[in-house]
């Protein structure tokens, strides 16, 4: 069916139904569910101009013009909803469900001046043509890393990394867009030396986030490299967990809970500083509990999760904790799969009835592994919180020593005078330290032993004798503590019986890991099921503001147009992409002939593309298309059109009105970006 045939004529449209103007609505329509590639096709092919035409449009027709049928189904419900006159909130709004910074009132137009500045916002929009993307760095589950050139506008250039929306032949799917923005969301609010930073995003499509560059990878990649690449440091892992332990510290104190806390989501962003990444799990912690339950089935990285996690979709700040303890565990025994070769079903019935966990790897220190042992207690109030996990850290930290002389004995660790020696196990012996046997990590050759404690001088001890305990803290006081969070004697004997870290393979692929994320109905398979709601904000399924009609604007004559006669749109779309001429349209409007398109003088095609390339590089993120159909509207006006174009960037971040949008873009000088970051902090 064409439209032509069916659409009966509907009578001289108001000015604001003008095909130009009015075409904005689609667009949006169609950008906000990914599929602004049928923009034109609908206009042109199915003469669609207003939402009721679709009532006559049959899928038929969208087969025709080679939509699929998953795409017509986002369509259908997406113009259910525009029809609904449903302007969603501010997407931020939505993903956060509320815990972003309070709302304030938009500035009215008598207090313009006492808008302030937001604090740790969205750093900036980044126009498109200001980042180059280079080689792929990874992808996740609903983005590709690349690495980039970000060119800020003083002409310096910055290394980045760029996360792009993945967006798949049918768009990006309201989950995956949802995550990714959710992600934005988070990180805009963070500031931390050791949380990933996020630049800016930009706007376009696909929709990509700049992210701070983590020039070394991941740590799970760093812990797996094989050699000759040497092993990291045990000094230096102590020194990631203490940078971890102050991250999480962070994130807990702005009610955040991460939820996916592993060595793949920890960069290297120098040789000695990690940056915790991937928000796309991070939630915030509700209601008196302090917890967040998950409202339905989604992938979890269960071998990292705490039981209550597996058996009820719980979260807070203690099941972080949790995966603190399995993130110290991957990183001492060489980014080993937790659980490897355990079933997923088993994991909790390991975890609870036998009361199981993961095995000391021989790096750890005892000390270190009593604090993992207390971070896997099983009542989550019984493990330590991030901050006294920083204490605990302190006490657990593995002293530094320097070697004396030649360890050339059978079976020791071999070392010359002058190696440093981090110091893994130690006991004190006052009594005869030339007796004693240490264990240690020799930094010069990376080889880990034992050794003659005599062989090595402590560096905090001034060159007396390795006679004191090794370790800062007391480590039977770590081990008492221990005793007290779980079945000490039954959890060790439960723990022979697992393959040691040793045993397992080494150089798990990373993927192989993301694999075994399963969703929590599929390892609840053996329990009862989660509980679900609570007080999880709902999981985002649109997440861009869906326009409620035609821009607010004023609809302007086109250019050619005689300003006097609004309600007799020219109907001529010359030099504009070529349409249907008019009198096949359903929408035919009388009086508006090509006579009257004429009559006013189009600008010459070169003034026109100059003109729409002036609109397309002063608004961030706007299509060509929509440059052209705002200068339409604006009558081939470039000042007015940008202002229109930035009005309603602004008015699909948040949940303003466009008035309101105005207001503000003119308190800001019509500068987007700060614009958009105080709407954005304020949604
Ligand atoms: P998912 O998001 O599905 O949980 P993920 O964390 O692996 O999984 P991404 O955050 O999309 O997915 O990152 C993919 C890969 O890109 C990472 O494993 C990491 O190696 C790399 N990467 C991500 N961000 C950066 C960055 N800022 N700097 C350097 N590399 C990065």
């Amino acid at each position: 069916m064409s439209l032509e045939e069916s659409v009966p004529s509907l009578g001289v449209p108001s000015p604001d139904m003008l095909p130009e103007a009015s075409s904005l609505w689609l667009l949006r329509l169609l950008r906000d569910i990914q599929l602004a590639q049928f923009y034109r096709p609908i206009l042109e092919e199915l003469n669609v101009t207003r939402p009721e035409h679709f009532e006559f449009v049959r899928p038929e027709d969208l087969d025709s013009i080679g939509m699929g049928r998953p795409a017509q189904r986002r369509l259908a419900e997406a113009l259910k909803r525009h029809r609904s006159g449903h302007k969603p909130k501010n997407w931020v709004y939505k993903i956060l469900g509320g815990f972003v910074p309070e709302q304030e009132t938009a500035p009215s137009s008598d207090s313009p001046q006492s808008l302030p500045e937001p604090e740790g916002g969205l750093k900036c929009l980044i126009p498109d043509g200001a980042v180059c993307r280079g080689e792929l760095l990874g992808s996740g589950c609903f983005g590709v890393v690349h690495r980039g050139l970000w060119t800020l506008p003083s002409g310096q250039s910055v290394s980045v990394a760029v996360k792009s929306l993945r967006v798949a032949p049918e768009g990006a799917v309201g989950t995956e867009l949802g995550d990714f923005l959710r992600e934005v969301s988070v990180m805009m609010n963070l500031e931390h030396p050791h949380l990933l930073r996020l630049h800016g995003l930009v706007l376009g499509q696909p929709l990509q986030m700049v992210m701070e560059l983590a020039p070394l990878g991941s740590l799970h990649a760093r812990l797996t490299a094989p050699a000759p690449t040497p092993p990291l440091p045990v000094a230096l892992l102590c020194l990631f967990l203490r940078q971890l332990a102050g991250a999480m510290v962070y994130l807990g104190a702005r009610g955040l809970v991460h939820r996916d806390l592993a060595t793949r989501n920890l960069l290297l962003a120098s040789p000695r500083m990690i940056k915790v990444a991937d928000f796309g799990l991070v939630r915030p912690l509700g209601g008196a509990r302090g917890r967040y339950v998950m409202g339905g089935p989604r992938p979890i990285p269960y071998a990292w999760c705490a039981p209550e996690s597996l058996r009820q979709g719980a979260f807070s700040s203690a099941s972080d904790v949790w995966m603190f303890g399995v993130t110290l565990w991957e990183m001492f025994s060489g980014g080993e799969e937790p659980w490897s070769g355990v079933p997923p079903y088993l994991i909790l019935q390991r975890l609870e009835k036998d009361q199981a966990r993961l095995p000391r790897p021989p790096l750890c220190s005892r000390a270190l592994y009593a604090l993992a042992l207390r971070c896997w207690a099983p009542h989550p109030a019984d493990r330590p919180s991030f901050s006294y996990l920083e204490e605990l850290l302190q006490e657990a930290w593995p002293s530094e020593g320097r070697c004396v002389r030649d360890v050339t004995e059978p079976g020791a660790l071999r070392m010359e005078p002058g190696d440093p020696i981090t110091i893994i196990e130690g006991s004190a012996s006052s009594h005869n330290p030339s007796s004693t046997t240490w264990k240690g990590q020799n930094g010069r050759t990376f080889k880990v032993g034992s050794f003659p404690a005599s062989a090595v001088i402590l560096a905090d001890m001034r060159g007396s004798p390795a006679t004191r305990p090794v370790h800062r803290g007391s480590p039977a006081r770590v081990e008492q503590h221990c005793r007290g969070s779980i079945d000490g004697d039954r959890a060790k004997a439960k723990l022979r019986e697992l393959p040691s870290a040793r045993g397992q393979r080494r150089n798990v692929p990373l993927q192989r890991i993301k694999g075994i994320s399963k969703s929590l109905e599929s390892v609840l398979s053996l329990g009862p099921c989660p509980t679900g709601g609570g007080s999880s904000p709902p999981e985002l399924r649109h997440a861009r503001a869906v326009p409620q009609g035609p821009p607010g604007l004023r609809p302007c004559p086109p250019f050619a147009s005689n300003s006097s006669q609004p309600s007799q749109p020219p109907r001529e779309r010359h030099p504009w992409p070529k349409r249907e001429p008019q009198h096949n349209h359903p929408m035919g409007t009388p009086g508006a002939s090509k006579a009257t398109v004429h009559s006013g003088g189009l600008l010459p095609d070169s003034e026109l593309q100059r003109r729409v390339m002036e609109v397309e590089l002063s608004v961030h993120g706007v299509t060509h298309q929509e440059c052209q159909v705002a200068l339409r509207a604006t009558g081939g006006d470039v000042v007015s059109a940008i202002q229109h174009l930035k009005v309603d960037q602004l008015f699909h971040l948040s949940s303003r009105s466009r008035a309101d949008c105005r207001r503000i873009l003119e308190h800001y000088q019509w500068d987007l970006s700060a614009a958009s970051r105080y709407v954005l902090a304020r949604p």
